[in-house]
């Protein structure tokens, strides 16, 4: 049960609006859950970024998503921990494909210089 802040009449915690006079009951208020929020459960980005991990920079992107929204604190099961994760891996990765892509580079120049006859 809850009191009106500008009459002080009593009403029910669920009831939006005063019946006395018409203002907003801000307990009932604060309960209404925005539709355009994410349902407050798991950080699902977190383990899609973690996924998305050894591909390298998509992880980045998802895992930097994940760790903002588990700082947000929306989320019952935030996965921080694992969206930090997911974001180390991904750079790691990022920079063993930029390494694995110049090597390969490299060696398909030499090769190209080789068959050049
Ligand atoms: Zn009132």
């Amino acid at each position: 049960m809850s009191y009106c802040e500008k009459c002080g009449a009593q009403m029910d915690d669920t009831t939006r609006f005063c019946p006395v006079c018409g203002a907003e009951n801000t307990a009932a208020a604060a309960q209404v859950v925005d539709p355009n929020q994410p349902p407050q459960g798991l950080n699902v980005m977190a383990i899609v970024g973690m996924g998305l991990s050894f591909i390298g920079i998509p992880g980045i992107i998802v895992s930097a998503i994940a760790k903002k929204r588990a700082k947000s604190g929306q989320y019952r099961n935030p996965l921080g921990p694992l969206a930090t994760a997911g974001l180390v891996v991904s750079i790691l990765m990022t920079i063993f494909w930029i390494a694995y892509i110049i090597i390969i580079g490299v060696a398909v120049a030499k090769g190209i210089g080789q068959i050049n006859y």
